[in-house]
């Protein structure tokens, strides 16, 4: 039985009760879950502030002092502060609680001296520093003998049952000396050589217990390199397996013959470099005789979709079919509306199946589609339930890829005995680092190219204040016979608060824009099905010429002669987002811009946000920066990108060098040992085992 699963109850210190709530409040369940569970910051406890020194640009810092008196507040019906008055000899400031207040007033005592770490915050004009930890000054004094001192997330609840920060370093204590010397080592010792790796276990130890900034460091070092360079050696040694072993359905260039007369006849337009690179390595894959796992990643309005287009041709020539698998409604129509534009006269049968797909039509849909007759459906979800069922499927387009859970996409290739090929497309540029992470295992294609044509989307940004201008620009736009895309946040269809901005919104487009010389489309989640496609038609038609709309235009509207995005309280966007709004825009031959309005005051992030759209059309450029500013936690798309990693501590936009680094490690190790079967890699063998232990098989994620 290995040590480290030991459950958290058995640990001195914890019992029953509380390691249920370290399971239901952080997700803590075994002894190993601890020991990885680390400080989110350590704290120079070799200085103390004072109190006179405290501003609020200040990190985490600690003071020394006594309490002289608490102020008990009362703020709502069911809600109180706690206002404790702590001073040194520099000054008074004011600490402040909202919860846990009758335990934190008998616990503390005014004779005492105490030590508070915690944030300084400015709240109006004054300092203050809102639930902070708090030690006795002489326990403090006698605690570790290092300076940094370690603090780990906690909850509220877990607070109130006495599980604050420091309980948890205690608990981290007691388990290193349950587990000292018993760690089993997860590198091979040459290889930490090699690299100048820490052992684990000291590892371990310095995480929580750092002796000083060095070592602390080296640890960092050593768990970042270790869970990128497994993540990047398990990926790679699916792709290479599934390279060697993986037939896939050979579909030959000889055969070419809707490809020909689609390109030559219903093109109207020469393809771009990017498009013909692409489109030969994808042909490459298609006649190699092994499954094609790609990922096509393009900026909006780069022209995936005729390379979808022309690949599923390549299908449907040599007698299979294919089909496109979209995330929303309106994005299977309109695939299905240039598809169909391109496919006209031709000898290709192509259909739609979505969830408001009528009955009857599904019938035929579904017998068509077994018997062979369809060549190429479209759709969205609908198109893995269980009753579609293919002849032979020998092509998988996925678009915009993150809003797919894996098992979904999964759902679809099972449908076939033999695997079909895979093109999975992004609607945005994803950076390196994070697609080397998120997609290590599937060949990259990439479009970096526009078609040509296309004048650069002026971008500018205006504050709420100036919207008279703004107006006057619409105003102007409309008159040269243009049309103008309006657009609100609206993050959950269900908020009220944000569907109020566009009723809003609305009202005063009104106003400034009236019947019946003006007339406005209005499109939103709530909407029916019916009502939003008539809405949208109104304007696809140019009977109105503003469309004031959530996101819900975010992906697939194509009206190249709407040529104004405005996009209001543009800083409650995301970057991607804002990008993905703006490529809306863009699409004829018109100058288009995008006009981002802001509240007075912004955030120096989402300053950083609207100045980056400003700044750049280019999609990759802005994913880097998305990524650095959205930082690691929060990536789009992670949880359901299909990888069951939990990063520790690496981080994707820091760490870019590091994994490019252990890329390469993994790559040398992997054509030196492919199966890791060596005694010197034995190691890494178990490893990858226990990454992929009871996970979706990888093998078969794209
Ligand atoms: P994406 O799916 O990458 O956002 P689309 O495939 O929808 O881009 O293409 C955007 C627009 O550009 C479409 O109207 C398409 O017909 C057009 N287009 C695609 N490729 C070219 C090209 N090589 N030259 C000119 N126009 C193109
Ligand atoms: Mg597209």
């Amino acid at each position: 039985m290995d040590l480290l699963k030991t459950e958290l109850k058995y640990l001195p210190g914890v019992g029953p009760k509380r390691a249920q709530l370290l399971k239901d409040e952080l997700g803590l369940e075994t002894w190993e879950d601890l020991l990885y569970y680390f400080p989110y910051r350590y704290i120079d406890r070799s200085k103390f502030y004072k109190v006179e020194e405290l501003d609020k640009e200040l990190p985490y810092i600690q003071i020394k002092g006594q309490f002289t008196h608490f102020e008990l507040t009362t703020i709502s019906r069911n809600s109180k502060k706690l206002t404790g008055y702590f001073a040194d000899e520099t000054g008074i400031v004011e600490i402040v609680w909202f919860k846990g207040i009758n335990w934190i007033k008998d616990a503390i005592s005014r004779n005492n001296e105490y030590v508070i770490f915690g944030k300084p915050k400015l709240f109006g004009s004054k300092i203050n520093i809102v639930h902070p930890d708090i030690e006795e000054y002489n326990k403090w004094q006698k605690q570790l003998a290092s300076n940094l001192y370690p603090q780990y997330n906690t909850t509220e609840k877990l607070k109130q049952s006495f599980i604050n920060s420091k309980a948890i370093q205690k608990l981290c204590d007691n388990l290193l000396k349950q587990v000292k010397g018993k760690i089993s080592e997860t590198l091979p010792p040459y290889f930490r050589e090699k690299y100048r790796l820490k052992g684990i276990g000291e590892t371990l130890v310095q995480l929580h217990f750092p002796a000083d900034t060095k070592e602390l460091a080296a640890a960092q070092y050593r768990i970042k390199f270790e869970e990128l360079f497994y993540i990047q050696l398990n990926l790679q040694q699916i792709k290479r397996r599934r390279k060697q072993s993986s037939t896939g359905f050979v579909f030959d260039r000889s055969k070419d013959n809707l490809l020909k007369e689609c390109f030559f006849k219903k093109i109207p337009f020469e393809l771009t470099n990017a498009q013909k690179r692409v489109l030969q390595e994808i042909r490459k894959d298609l006649s190699s005789g092994k499954q094609m796992n790609r990922l096509l990643q393009g900026d909006v309005g780069s022209g995936k979709t005729l390379v979808a287009l022309l690949t599923m041709l390549m299908a449907v020539d040599n007698g299979f079919q294919a089909c496109i698998m979209a995330p929303t409604e309106i994005l299977a129509q309109q695939h299905y509306k240039s598809v169909s534009k391109f496919l006209e006269g031709l000898n290709v049968k192509v259909d739609i199946l979505t969830g408001s797909t009528k009955k009857k039509e599904r019938e035929a849909i579904y017998k068509g589609l077994k018997a062979g007759e369809l060549n190429i459906l479209i759709g969205t979800h609908a198109l893995i339930e269980d009753k579609v069922e293919f002849f032979n499927l020998g092509l998988v387009i996925i678009d915009e890829q993150h809003k797919f859970g894996v098992e979904q996409r999964a759902k679809l290739w099972e449908k076939n005995e033999s695997t079909p090929h895979i093109l999975v497309m992004t609607a945005t540029p994803i950076p390196r680092t994070l697609a080397m992470t998120l997609y290590g295992d599937l060949d990259i294609s990439v479009i970096d190219e526009l078609p040509p044509g296309r004048s650069k989307i002026i971008t500018r940004a205006f504050k709420d204040k100036d919207v008279l201008k703004v107006f006057g620009f619409i105003k102007k736009q409309i008159e040269l016979g243009r049309q103008i895309y309006v657009v609100f946040p609206l993050i959950s269809e269900s908020e009220n608060m944000d569907y109020k901005d566009l009723e809003d919104g609305v009202e005063g487009f009104s106003r400034a824009f009236p019947r019946p010389k003006y007339q406005i489309s209005v499109v939103h989640g709530r909407m029916k099905p019916a009502e939003k496609e008539f809405s949208m038609k109104m304007f696809v038609d140019k009977i109105t010429q503003i469309m004031i709309a959530t996101t819900v235009i975010e992906v697939g509207v194509d009206v190249p002669n709407a040529s104004v995005m405005i996009i209001e309280s543009a800083e409650r966007f995301g970057l991607s987002q804002l990008h993905q709004l703006r490529g809306r825009v863009g699409r004829g031959t018109d100058q288009s811009y995008c006009i981002l309005m802001t509240g007075d005051k912004l955030s120096e992030n989402a300053y950083e946000r609207i100045m980056t759209m400003v700044n750049t059309n280019d999609g990759f450029e802005i994913a880097e920066t998305d990524l650095r500013l959205r930082g690691p936690g929060d990536i789009e798309g992670k949880q359901q990108s299909g990888f069951a990693f939990d990063l520790k501590m690496a981080n994707l936009s820091q760490d870019g060098q590091l994994v490019q680094y252990v890329k390469d490690i993994a790559a040398s190790i992997l054509d030196k040992d492919p199966e890791l079967s060596s005694d010197d890699n034995h190691i890494m063998s178990i490893v990858i085992r226990k990454m992929n232990a009871g996970k979706v098989d990888l093998g078969q994620i794209s």
